[in-house]
């Protein structure tokens, strides 16, 4: 099965797409951690990306969608990806559709947190990345300790494009690109909407009980 986890930036996203990860063993496509793997290792994409990425704007379709297709033809892959921070406008659905058909897979559901800008706010500010092992914790709701995180506390950074300006950005540009695609799903019976306030645990059991329903 191949799912879409859609959402705001700072909705939960990434936490979330760990635990589908880890519990349904699908492999992970988001774009933003690619974009920021390129970024580290000053590579010609990364240093054409790092702007963009750090204003909040949207990287061009084209090295996206090279992106992600590098992933989608890979055979270790085949039907079980989920995308977390793709597709992200029209065009990449439209890409993605025709990929999809491309290497005979298809998109079994569309997952949208819905979550309010208050609280994306909070979330966004509070979020620590460990740089060792990706995961995500926030000092707030999800702090990292020595149960649930092995790694030296050093290796936990703030993400550059997780500051209030870059936020503001970051959340107009849903707004006006990226949330007009559930339409899209919505048309084709693939849309489930979460609530994405909930705690973390009561978000992921919403997302597990839809993922198995769709297993039987
Ligand atoms: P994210 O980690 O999903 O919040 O993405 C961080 C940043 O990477 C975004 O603000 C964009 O600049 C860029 N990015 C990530 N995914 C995409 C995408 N699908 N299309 C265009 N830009 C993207």
């Amino acid at each position: 099965m191949n799912i879409i986890l859609f959402g705001p930036p700072g909705a939960g996203k990434g936490t979330q797409t760990d635990y589908i990860v880890k519990n349904f063993g699908l492999h992970k496509v988001a774009t933003g951690d690619l974009l920021r793997e390129e970024i580290k290792n000053h590579t010609a994409l990364g240093k054409k990306t790092k702007h963009t990425v750090d204003n909040g704007l949207l990287v061009s379709d084209e090295i996206i969608n090279d992106l992600v297709a590098k992933i989608l033809s890979d055979n270790n892959f085949f039907n079980r990806l989920i995308f977390d921070g793709y597709p992200r406008n029209l065009y990449q659905v439209k890409s993605l559709d025709l990929m999809m058909k491309k290497y005979q897979q298809k998109i079994s559901c569309v997952l949208s947190l819905n979550v309010d800008k208050e609280t994306i706010s909070k979330r966004i500010l509070g979020r620590q990345t460990c740089s060792m092992c990706g995961l995500i914790f926030n000092k707030h709701y999800n702090p990292a300790t020595t149960k649930n995180h092995s790694c030296d506390s050093k290796y936990l950074h703030k993400r550059s494009d997780d500051n209030e300006k870059t936020i503001i950005k970051r959340y107009d540009t849903y707004l006006e690109k990226t949330l007009p695609i559930l339409d899209f799903y919505k048309e084709q019976k693939l849309l489930h909407q979460i609530d994405g306030v909930a705690k973390i645990d009561q978000i992921y059991k919403q997302i597990r009980d839809i993922i198995v329903s769709l297993e039987t």
